[in-house]
């Protein structure tokens, strides 16, 4: 059976080749599988150092900053960042484009953050990105989501806000370059784009470690405990992170974050252009806001849904549909998706059109 299009939105498509290295390794890993080497053993201990070295050499994390693979997913780096961030003021300022900035913001609060919601999109159910908002000087941090994986809106331009910035970059981390410098945390979860679902990135500036005033932080929400033990202070997720030194290995083998982000540029305008010019279909994110990474539509009569449902399925798509929030449709266009893969999608949509013409 051939292999489906995969449009899904997380856990997302690896490389064909990373697929089938990581299954060799399941199988043979040094005379081991990778399923049961120890993570103190030095063949592992040499994956980590790989997997935290080519962040570095793929984002050109500067001098000062840690790269850690922890466990618990975005999700608990909300209330990590948080409890790690918090300074005398216990104020932070939120950027609210989404659920995931909403859910940041929970943990926040949890954690004995004063929140404050500087700007936000939800007057218009998350169809765009807030600009021109001002931040304040007296809050500890500024949190920002990059891209808005279930609304379909990407922060194109990073807001400098004088203040330490920490990024959720779960969906469009390796993308696209950024310049690390401009922030002390960056975080994601694996299963975005960087390998499979178990693992969550950290890239941290050691001048924040140590320096919280949240009291006794638990000893595995300490990111200066990881940094410290060199992301071993615990088991970590080895297949996740074996994966994702693979991945990660494939990346800077075709053209690094420079490469991903040519490619990603072109499969996006690709389907954005057809979305524009197929009179059945409509965007449902501002123009200028349209992440490059998750592209939402939906059918302007939605009588049609079942028939184009049938046809993208036919044409052998899986993960099309859009989140409930959103509904219609979701194309998750992650770095090992092929724009042959967008041009099957985009035949399918312009079929569709010629049929009800
Ligand atoms: C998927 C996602 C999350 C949640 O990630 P988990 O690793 O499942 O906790 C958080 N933020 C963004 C932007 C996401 O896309």
């Amino acid at each position: 059976m051939s292999k489906k299009h995969n449009f899904g939105a997380g856990p997302c498509i690896l490389p064909q080749e990373v697929f089938e290295q990581a299954s060799k390794a399941v199988l043979d890993f040094n005379g081991l599988s990778i399923l049961e080497v120890s993570h103190r053993s030095q063949d592992f201990i040499d994956v980590m150092e790989e997997a935290r070295e080519n962040i570095k050499k793929a984002l050109n994390v500067p001098a000062g900053y840690t790269v850690l693979y922890l466990q618990g997913g975005a999700s608990l780096g909300f209330l990590m960042v948080a409890m790690n961030m918090m300074r005398g003021t216990k104020k932070a300022a939120y950027l609210n484009t989404g659920a995931w900035s909403k859910a940041a913001i929970k943990e926040a609060k949890i954690a004995g953050v004063a929140v404050t919601e500087v700007a936000s999109s939800a007057d218009k159910n998350f169809n765009y990105i807030p600009k021109g908002f001002t931040v304040g000087a007296d809050f500890d941090y500024f949190h920002s989501t990059s891209n808005n994986t279930i609304f379909g809106t990407q922060l194109h331009d990073i807001p400098k806000v004088g203040i330490p910035h920490v990024c959720d970059m779960s969906s469009d981390f390796l993308s696209r370059p950024v310049n690390v410098a401009d922030f002390d945390i960056i975080y994601a979860g694996a299963q975005k784009n960087l390998g499979p679902a178990g693992a969550a990135v950290y890239i941290v500036k050691e001048e924040i470690l140590g320096k919280s005033t949240y009291g006794t932080i638990p000893s595995y929400l300490d990111l200066k405990v990881h940094h410290d033990k060199e992301s071993m202070f615990n088991t970590p997720p080895v297949f996740s992170i074996y994966v994702s030194m693979l991945n990660l290995r494939h990346l800077m083998k075709n053209g690094g974050v420079e490469g991903m982000q040519k490619r990603n540029q072109a499969k996006a305008s690709l389907l954005y252009s057809e979305i524009d010019s197929n009179p059945l279909f409509e965007g449902t994110t501002a123009k200028e806001d349209r992440s490059i990474m998750n592209a939402t539509f939906v059918l302007k009569d939605a009588a049609l849904e079942k028939e184009f449902n049938d046809m993208w399925k036919a044409a052998g798509i899986d993960g099309l549909k859009g989140h409930r929030d959103v509904g219609g449709y979701r194309a998750s266009m992650y770095n090992a998706l092929e724009i042959g893969s967008v041009q099957v999608l985009v035949d399918v949509m312009k079929e569709f059109a010629k049929k009800k013409a």
